[in-house]
């Protein structure tokens, strides 16, 4: 039957990584809007601490105009002076040695006369009868509104004379409310998007955690199924072994030797995997002569050729290749997952023929079989680990590492390795390694 070995998902740590993206969303964005309403409400003081004198600079340079347009007039009527009260919005009151002069007896208003009353009573000194014309500054509350009042003398054409306007900052206190209230909008927009902003940032940022999580969580569940086959048989036979017969017992013997050294394998591949993927895999480095490894190689797998009815072919260069930087152990290592692999992958009567070509700083190996090919689809998947194309055709040496330990070793060489079609049909696995680095 063929079937592809599928990597399946994961989920044992999801509810740890889900509460580690919470937690980075939260503190981001807690971060991001403290900072935020921190710096709004640092502004609206300013820009609330500039409105108010602003304000107040007018109401003071109208008190100004109108002082000196009562200095300048010689009648003082009751309709301008409303007039200047409607105009400037304010309260005027003109009093003359402490009686009332011209325009306030004439109108019966309470609470303006509480208003004036309340103005009076927060300056502290009386300036009645005070010869030199002066003028002071108070802010008093009536009826929970804030007003700026200015008491003050002059001296027009004809007397002296006692004047008092209030103004209500009525006004800018409900400018002041309505830049809140925008102010409040705006941050409330502003962390929402600064929150489904972290959201999605931080969920990227965990992105290569997730990915690495499943995959290794995809890893021991694969590493464990395929652990559980030969010690699966090992047991059956250990079981079988006690009631069987003495030549039987050597038979059950042969098994339990062989699946045990298929676990052997598996293990050292896996701790190999593990090593490269914590940066502790050593790497010995030294001088070696590339060819002289592939000749190994080919001589090592002969045998093993010879067994499966294939041609095991090695093509050399006419001249040396001088020796180049590399573990020899490692190197040997991914040539021969490339051999075996074009040898078990190959039918009988097919053909491997193994190459080494070199340039002034690389040198390369090539594997090419002419064996069942790999699909297009298939070319990058066979490099993961586990990975399978087809568990039925391969015999219990195969536990789908092999390449991806190829592919990690040839990385810490700071080579590449790359799969073609072979002309004709099968496939050509090239290793392209640096000569000096
Ligand atoms: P395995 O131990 O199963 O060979 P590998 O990682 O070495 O694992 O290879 C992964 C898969 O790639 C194999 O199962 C096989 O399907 C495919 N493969 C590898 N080499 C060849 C080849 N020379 N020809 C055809 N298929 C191959």
């Amino acid at each position: 039957m063929e079937s592809d070995f599928v990597w399946r998902k994961q989920s044992v740590n999801k509810p740890l990584l889900r509460k580690v993206h919470i937690k980075l969303t939260l503190l981001c964005s807690g971060i991001t809007i403290a900072i935020l309403v921190i710096m709004s409400i640092f502004y609206l003081y300013i820009s609330e601490t500039n409105l108010y004198i602003n304000e107040i600079h007018a109401f003071k340079n109208r008190t100004n105009t109108f002082r000196t347009n009562l200095e300048q007039q010689t009648i003082i009527s009751h309709e301008w002076l409303l007039a200047t009260e409607v105009e400037n919005d304010c309260y005027i009151e003109l009093r003359d040695n402490g009686e009332d002069f011209l325009f306030n007896h004439r109108i019966e208003h309470t609470k303006r006369n509480e208003i004036f009353n309340t103005a009076r009573d927060n300056f502290s000194s009386p300036i009645i009868n005070k010869k030199q014309s002066f003028e002071i500054e108070a802010t008093f509350l009536y009826q929970k509104q804030t007003y700026v009042a200015y008491l003050g003398t002059f001296q027009n054409k004809m007397n002296q004379l006692e004047y008092l306007i209030i103004f209500n900052t009525a006004r800018i206190e409900h400018q002041i409310v309505h830049q809140r209230y925008i102010f409040l909008g705006i941050n409330i927009v502003a962390a929402i998007v600064l929150f489904l902003f972290s959201y999605y940032f931080t969920r990227h940022l965990l992105h290569p955690i997730r990915i690495s999580q499943e995959n290794q969580n995809q890893f021991v569940a694969c590493a464990s199924h395929e652990l559980r086959t030969p010690l699966a048989v090992i047991l059956s036979c250990s079981s079988a072994g006690m009631k069987a017969t003495t030549e039987e017992k050597n038979d059950f013997l042969q098994t339990i030797e062989s699946e045990g050294m298929r676990m052997t394998r598996l293990v050292n591949d896996m701790l190999l995997l593990a090593k490269t993927d914590n940066h502790t895999l050593t790497i010995k480095k030294d001088l070696h002569e590339p060819d002289t490894l592939l000749l190994n190689s080919f001589e090592a797998f002969e045998p093993f050729a010879k067994e499966k009815k294939i041609k095991l072919l090695i093509s050399l260069p006419d001249e040396m290749i001088e020796p180049c930087m590399m573990d020899k152990d490692r190197i040997s290592q991914v040539l021969a997952i490339l051999i075996h692999n074009a040898l078990s992958y190959t039918p009988i009567n097919g053909m491997v023929t193994l190459s080494i070509t070199h340039s002034a700083k690389y040198i390369e190996y090539s594997v090419a079989d002419t064996g069942i090919g790999i699909p297009d689809t298939k070319k990058k998947e066979i490099f993961k680990r586990f990975y399978r194309i087809s568990e039925a055709r391969t015999d219990n040496s195969h536990s789908g590492l092999g390449l991806s330990i190829a592919f990690e070793i040839v990385q810490t060489h700071h080579g590449s390795i790359r799969v073609f079609d072979t002309p004709g049909g099968g496939s050509t696995f090239i290793v392209t390694l640096p000569k000096y680095v």
